[in-house]
């Protein structure tokens, strides 16, 4: 094996990103000399666990999807499998119509694949009817952009299931993952199964039926860590040790030769190669000066602002049932509040018998409405919104505010063609100098842990 003795990479933001590119070039290459610099005091980045109501509540992230491999897979490779959980709650509502009705059991991302698993009234009856079929688009899906023919998943799922579909149940669940709007997201990144499936001759639910019949339906969808994400983080800084230093905010990046310079206010330091990791707009002024092109694209990302109030309730006060993890709320609702988490029902460790724990969510592209508001009022607009969804009237004990500015990057269509444009022009004016994170593949942990890996692993290769 290639060791890369003597060769020295610096990684910049000890995010989930950061921190994976770093583990895996220790792992891989034990002779590189790597070091991380993180701005902040801590590592992590949007996870975050602190200690709420006695409990650790996670303030950002909260957990990973396993249907993907690459978290599940980091975490085997720390030892940390045998100490996952799964929700312990599996079902999900949507505020429709002044009430909370079940999300229908077995959709994929909102989209039912069993009419008659769809509560009467929640759809528009031609739609219902619809939903008896295959699934074949009214007109032939437009080429698309890009070699994927990339369309938004409006688009496809209003051709091939019906606009009541989109707008009251994938549209919410899509929302979820990035409070995006699903007529601007791209179907090639969020949700490809939709858009290969859209594209068979069978059509869309006849596809997604075949391939669900497949899947273990008792399989757990989502796991964490019974001491919050924030212990997957702890694990990884303390593999790496040293090798990473906080307090330590890049302020730019040069070439000298064949070797950067990186500029901190302490100092300089030298590498054989970076790889950047922060969110796309501190990417953007990081890379200004050596790719311009890509600091464009880079600052064309857009992002949505989130807030997180965790509240919590005396049990006497408010019950939420113990099989549900909580509801959504859609868009076109007079709320603040975006998405409520019952995070004892879901999670069985934050659970104390004694108090109701919610995880509230407000924030999305279209409406920064929480972004203005004083903790105060937010907590108040959000409390109005507990008492029309669950009724609860009681003063909670206990309420944190966590706020995510611009923490949730948007991928319109054609976003990865432009993504791949920018990194082919990087590659072009400043090789050795790699971008990375969660505004290039998916905001979710597990893209963020194979784009780590995909760093590393092409540094691996330029350092040969
Ligand atoms: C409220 C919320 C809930 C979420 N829930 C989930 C969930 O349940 N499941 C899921 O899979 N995903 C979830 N996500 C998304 C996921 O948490 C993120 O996409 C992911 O953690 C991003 O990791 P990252 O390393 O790419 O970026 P970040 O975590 O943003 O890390 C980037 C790091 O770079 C540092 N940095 C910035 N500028 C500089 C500089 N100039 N010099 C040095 N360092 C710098 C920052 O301080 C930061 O630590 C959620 C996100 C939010 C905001």
């Amino acid at each position: 094996m290639n060791t890369g003795t003597g060769r020295r990479v610096v990684v910049i933001g000890a995010g989930i990103t950061g921190l994976t590119t770093a583990h895996r070039l220790m792992v891989d290459r034990p002779g590189l000399e790597v070091t991380v610099l993180e701005a902040a005091p801590v590592a992590g980045g949007r996870l975050v666990t602190t200690p709420f109501a006695g409990l650790p509540v996670d303030e950002g992230a909260d957990s990973f999807l396993t249907r993907v491999p690459w978290a599940a897979d980091l975490c085997a490779e720390l030892g940390l499998s045998d100490e996952l959980v799964s929700p312990s709650a599996r079902s999900a509502s949507l505020w429709l119509d002044e009430q909370l009705r079940p999300i229908p059991t077995g959709s994929v991302l909102g989209l039912p694949l069993d009419p008659a698993t769809v509560q009467p009234g929640l759809l528009p009856a031609t739609d219902l009817e619809r939903l008896t079929g295959p699934g074949i688009p009214d007109q032939p899906l437009p080429a698309g952009t890009g070699p994927a023919g990339d369309l938004s998943i409006g688009e496809v799922i209003r051709s091939c299931a019906g606009p009541g579909v989109l707008e009251r149940l994938v549209d919410p669940l899509l929302g979820g993952v990035n409070a995006g709007m699903a007529d601007e997201m791209s179907c090639a990144l969020m949700a490809p199964q939709f858009l290969r499936a859209a594209r068979s001759d069978e059509g869309l639910l006849a596809t997604l039926r075949l391939a669900a019949a497949g899947a273990d339906p008792t399989a757990p969808v989502f796991n964490t860590h019974p001491a919050g994400m924030a212990h997957l983080v702890a694990t990884l800084v303390e593999r790496l040790g040293e090798r990473i230093r906080t307090n330590q905010r890049v302020l730019t990046i040069s070439a000298v030769g064949d070797t950067w310079q990186i500029g901190l206010d302490s100092g300089t330091e030298m590498a054989d190669a970076v790889v950047v990791t922060t969110p796309a707009p501190a990417a953007a002024t990081l890379v200004e000066a050596v790719c311009p092109v890509a600091a464009t694209t880079l600052r064309g990302v857009r992002h949505a602002s989130v807030s997180l109030a965790a509240v919590a309730y005396r049990r006497s006060d408010l019950e939420v049932p113990a099989d549900q993890s909580g509801f959504l709320v859609p868009r076109g609702s007079d709320m603040l509040m975006t998405a409520c988490s019952f995070a004892g029902s879901k999670w069985s460790h934050l659970d104390d018998g004694e108090h109701t724990i919610l995880r509230v969510s407000a924030g999305r592209i279209d409406d920064d409405r929480s972004s203005h508001m004083d903790d105060d009022t937010l907590v108040s607009t959000l409390r109005r919104d507990l008492s029309t969804t669950l009724g609860v009237e009681a003063d909670p004990t206990a309420v944190r505010v966590t706020r995510w500015p611009d923490s949730l990057a948007q991928f319109p269509v054609g976003h990865r063609r432009e993504m791949a444009e920018m990194l082919l022009a990087l590659s072009h004016d400043a090789p050795g100098l790699f971008v990375t994170g969660s505004a290039h593949n998916g905001v979710g942990i597990p893209t963020c842990v194979r784009s780590g890996n995909d760093a590393a692993a092409a540094v691996s290769e330029l350092l040969g």
